[in-house]
């Protein structure tokens, strides 16, 4: 059967290449067009990367604004080259740098290229992974790797999950599990109950927990932070009293979150322990394992993770730990039917199952999100392409070069560090002689801003009770211990020329 004014369906696909706006759509017409302009920025790109000798060039937001601001939007440019170049000027060159072994500063990782493959391949073909009349094989993909990803932390037979945005989603999703898991369980009404549910979570927890207690309409105290010990872990024992004080309160502990890597610290909580305890409690336990999730795979360090079966969930960021590019996260569930809190029905899109028909695999029935990326897509290549061991021991190099660093820092008189990492961080400061606090913290601010202003290296602020420290979270494995020898004389080089300055002529340097 033929359509008039189409080709009938066997016919050879067109030729010509169209003019105008459509010159600029993907179809068959525009195919080659689109491997040309791609191959384009491609070249750009690796061009830029391969010759990047620093993390940032230390561009200011003033100097860098009427670059950007200067565009003008309503005229756009004649073809991709120019594009490309005045991309140079807005974005590539002063960009940052993740894969540079220099850059030492937050959770962001350099990536594999398996997973750069497909993020070209799920942008071009762009499935949309809320329903299978959207993605077909994407939906499957994303399932087999969520059944993986389940079966490497031994979640048992009824596991499930879905891809999210990114770790806050995920923890914003395993709180409203619980927070809807809480009301079923109970007779009480929703409104009475609200205001009486409470999460346990260490005070080294991530703040994306208090957000989605906000979020989900729970009282602004209802996030109760444990102290942590001196390795900046939970404690179980205060987990346990914390749990008796709220049962006799009258209050309902809807999930106790547990870190398996905290931002900061690397720490892992005693996830066993603390899983004895939410046994012995009924209480729900969520795992964050955003950052510590890489150990899934570790070759020589997936004990760490001992006790991370026995969650109810758990937050997996593979973009932090599997060396992907950003997003690319997922929520797991023991039980699979904990997900249809998230199920809500649209006619045209996914409409409720009738009692005798077969019903598609539609995963927006378990997601935040409608329209969905097929981020998936990147993992799959990756464990095609390498494996989940050469992943795994790439997260473990980090992991020896960071505990390479925590030694030369703790030999280190000009600086003091905090606990050791199970991971890839190393928090510190550089200690100016003599009892000064304040000066510590200014000197300390001040050594981290030049750094950065200098393009030399990246390294991140974070405060530790109350007082000023630095941080390197370690996350490229071409970063060498002598990358981090040259970063640590530098920031004392920094701290001590400031210290000195302010000794000699006042103040000298305004530190924001
Ligand atoms: C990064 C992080 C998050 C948040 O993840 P995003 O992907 O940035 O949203 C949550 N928890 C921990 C422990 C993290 O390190």
């Amino acid at each position: 059967m033929s359509i008039p004014g189409r080709p009938a369906p066997d016919a050879a696909p067109a030729t010509g290449t169209p003019a105008g706006p459509r010159a600029h759509l993907l179809t068959n017409g525009t195919a080659e067009q689109y491997r040309r302009v791609l191959a384009e920025g491609i070249d750009r790109v690796s061009a830029r990367i391969a010759r990047t000798d620093r993390p940032f060039t230390g561009v200011t937001p003033a100097a860098l604004e009427p670059t950007v601001a200067a565009v003008d939007l309503d005229r756009p440019l004649a073809d991709p080259a120019a594009a490309l170049d005045e991309l140079e000027d807005v974005y590539l060159r002063d960009a940052v740098y993740f894969h540079h072994p220099r850059y030492l500063a937050h959770l962001n990782c350099p990536v594999v290229i398996p997973a750069l493959l497909g993020e070209a391949v799920l942008t071009a073909v762009n499935s949309s992974l809320d329903t299978w009349d959207q993605s077909a094989g994407g939906t499957l993909i994303e399932r087999r790797l969520i059944d993986w990803t389940a079966q490497r932390i031994g979640l048992g037979p009824a596991a499930d999950g879905v891809f999210t945005s990114g770790g806050t989603q995920s923890n914003l999703q395993a709180l409203l599990l619980a927070r809807e898991e809480a009301c079923a369980r109970t007779a009480t009404p929703r409104r009475d109950l609200l205001p009486r549910l409470r999460v346990v979570a260490s005070g080294a927890g991530h703040f994306s927990v208090q957000k989605a207690a906000t979020l989900l309409g729970l009282d602004a105290d209802a996030v109760i932070a444990l102290p942590t010990d001196a390795t900046r872990r939970m404690c179980p024992d205060a987990l346990r009293a914390e749990l008796a004080r709220c049962h006799a309160d009258g209050l309902t502990v809807m999930a106790v979150v547990a870190t398996a890597g905290t931002t900061d610290f690397g720490s892992i909580d005693p996830l066993d322990a603390i899983a004895d305890r939410c046994a012995a409690a009924g209480v729900r336990l969520h795992v964050d394992a955003a950052y510590g999730c890489g150990l899934l795979v570790s070759p020589t360090r997936r004990h760490l993770l001992a006790g991370i079966e026995r969650a109810d969930s758990v937050t997996v960021d593979y973009h932090k730990s599997f060396f992907q590019p950003v997003s690319s996260s997922a929520l797991l569930v023991r039980d699979g039917e904990a997900l249809r809190h998230a199920t809500y029905h649209a006619d045209y899109l996914n409409p409720a199952p009738r009692p005798t028909g077969e019903q598609l695999p539609n995963q927006v029935d378990k997601s935040l999100q409608t329209t969905r990326r097929f981020d998936a897509l990147k993992l799959w290549l990756t464990l095609r392409m390498m494996g989940p061991d050469a992943v795994g021991s790439l997260f473990d190099e980090v992991i020896d070069r960071a505990d390479g660093a925590w030694r030369l820092l703790a030999g280190d008189p000009r600086f003091e560090v905090v606990t050791r990492s199970a991971l890839s961080t190393v928090v510190f400061r550089y200690l100016p002689t003599g009892p000064a606090d304040a000066l510590a913290d200014d000197a300390n601010r001040y050594a981290r801003r030049a750094l950065a202003a200098s393009g030399a290296a990246v390294v991140a602020g974070t405060k530790v009770d109350g007082r000023q420290y630095l941080k390197f979270t370690l996350l490229n494995p071409e970063t060498t211990l002598d990358d981090v020898a040259h970063v640590v004389d530098l920031i004392a080089e920094h701290a001590g020329r400031y210290v000195h300055e302010r000794a000699t002529a006042g103040i000298p340097c305004p530190v924001g």
